[in-house]
């Protein structure tokens, strides 16, 4: 079994450009899984079509056995993801934003609400509860986009740059909270354009360039032959 399993995918955007070139890739459940590469390398295609926000040209996605394109609704519900993009309403109220998306995902009221002021606190954010997202900090925007995305409590979690732009202090705090997350057992998927955040978080990891897959190993491994 494995928690994601993503076979032979393309994508061809209608410019033409051929952002993904046939991926295969597995990750298994527990881990903690970097996908290393530079800009325009596909990551966010990738991610994108996991998450069935992009469409793909051909192959197919598997989250814990389960086929996006057959059971979308039970995919959703295993799935968590934090795009590299804030969308969520700047005007709505921090508490509110998460409690909306536990509803989305039919969570029952009572349970919705512990579970957002759990995730909160953790995120330190529950002093923020009843703050107009558009007032947050940057770094805060990206917590609040993370509480969102465990609300459901997904068995895995996808996160497109989790911390680029942060400053190395609050990259640091987000780095253990994630860290604790996988120890709790979810299955945890970054991208990342730097090597230390592998290094630092991530067992393995798949190095993608233009639209392929150049090297997948234990980020260890990767290391010793640098
Ligand atoms: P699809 O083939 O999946 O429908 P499209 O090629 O039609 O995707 O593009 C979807 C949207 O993304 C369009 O609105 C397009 O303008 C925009 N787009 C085009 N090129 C880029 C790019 N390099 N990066 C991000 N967005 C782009
Ligand atoms: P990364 O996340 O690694 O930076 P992306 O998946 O965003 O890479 O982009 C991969 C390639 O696809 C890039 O060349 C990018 O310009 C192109 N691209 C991304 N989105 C679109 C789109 N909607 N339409 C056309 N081209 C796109």
């Amino acid at each position: 079994s494995t928690a994601l399993a993503v076979e032979q995918l393309c994508k061809v955007y209608g410019s033409g450009l051929e952002a993904l070139k046939g991926i295969s890739l597995d990750v298994m459940p527990g881990d903690f899984f970097a996908i290393l590469g530079p800009n325009g390398a596909g990551k966010s295609t990738l991610i994108g079509i996991i998450s069935s926000l992009v469409r793909k040209t051909s192959g197919r996605v598997r989250i814990f056995d389960t086929d996006i394109d057959d059971n979308f609704s039970r995919a959703k519900q295993l799935l968590g993801v934090v795009p590299q993009e804030f969308n969520f309403s700047v005007f709505e109220k921090v508490e509110d934003i998460v409690l909306q998306q536990a509803g989305y995902y039919g969570l029952p009221r009572a349970q919705a609400q512990e579970r957002t002021r759990l995730l909160l606190q953790q995120l330190s954010l529950w002093d923020k509860r009843d703050t107009p997202a558009r007032m947050l900090s940057g770094g805060m925007k990206r917590r609040l986009m993370i509480a969102r995305a465990l609300v459901h409590n997904p068995q895995l979690l996808i996160l497109d740059e989790p911390t680029a732009g942060v400053d190395i202090e609050l990259r640091r705090s987000m780095w253990d909270f994630l860290r604790e997350i996988n120890q709790q057992g979810t299955t945890i998927i970054l991208t990342t354009h730097y090597l230390e955040e592998a290094e630092s978080l991530c067992r393995n990891v798949a190095i993608i360039d233009h639209g392929t897959i150049v090297q997948n190993t234990s980020v260890k491994s990767l290391l010793q032959q640098l």
